[in-house]
């Protein structure tokens, strides 16, 4: 499924993806277990480092859920050792989520990270868009649109050589856009991929994103050169002018 980058508009079927959960509390990891199962995930659950990187050896699974906090080898040691295996999807689950976390967990190859607590759905969203990331080629991951270049893997953007500090939601938003580059992406079509499937009601948090986005671009919101505003339907990230031509 991940190698299938014929059709990046569908969303990643995640029924019956295999998830390995890191967690060494018990009393979080096995109702979590359950509940991924009621997501239509397969679930396993490793409770140490070193049942982490036995199991997953051993289940080779789509994707894997890394507490940081382990009794025996530190979360970012077992991130490590796995990238060292296997280009298995990350997810690190960290208690703090300081930026220090996240920075150096993303440096040491995880794909993505998540904070404590968190709701099953926000895991499930998480999943989600490290899935999508996925298929289109974890190391074809850079983008060049214009003047901006997104190295999709880093997470860095730069607009000429001068690099650009996104939030991770500014990030999401603007290689979602991306992806469809010189094509409207309509206003639901962004709530659910780059906030959660689940989302309900207004949308307003998305006008505000792109506002920020578009500031951090540089773009006049009166007359944008990146990010258009398709009214009542959603927004569309320019291309370079010879490519829409
Ligand atoms: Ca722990």
């Amino acid at each position: 499924m991940r190698s299938d980058p014929a059709s990046p508009q569908t969303e990643p079927d995640l029924r019956g993806l295999s998830v390995v959960l890191v967690e060494d509390e018990r009393s979080i990891a096995e109702p979590f277990a359950r509940a991924l199962e009621r997501s239509g995930f397969r679930a396993a659950v490793a409770h140490t480092g070193s049942e982490a990187i036995a199991l997953v050896g051993k289940l080779d699974p789509d994707v894997v859920l890394l507490d940081l906090t382990l009794p025996d080898i530190d979360g970012r040691d077992v991130c490590r050792m796995l990238r060292r295996e296997s280009d298995v999807p990350i997810i690190m689950v960290t208690a703090s989520g300081t930026v220090t976390d996240r920075v150096v967990g993303l440096e040491l190859g995880a794909d993505d990270y998540i904070v404590k607590p968190f709701a099953t759905s926000e895991v499930v969203a998480r999943i989600r868009a490290v899935m999508r990331r996925g298929r289109v080629g974890g190391d074809a991951g850079k983008l060049n649109i214009g003047e901006l270049t997104i190295d999709v893997g880093a997470r860095r953007v730069w607009r000429a050589r001068h690099e650009l500090e996104l939030t991770r939601r500014e990030f999401d938003l603007l290689v979602r856009l991306a992806r469809d580059t010189d094509k409207v992406v309509t206003r639901e079509e962004l709530m659910s991929d780059v906030w959660d499937m689940n989302w309900f009601g207004s949308t307003k948090t998305l006008d505000v994103h792109i506002a920020w986005l578009r500031r951090k671009l540089g773009d006049d919101p009166a007359a944008p050169k990146f990010v258009h505003t398709v009214r009542g339907v959603g927004f569309r990230l320019a291309g370079p002018p010879e490519a829409s031509a």
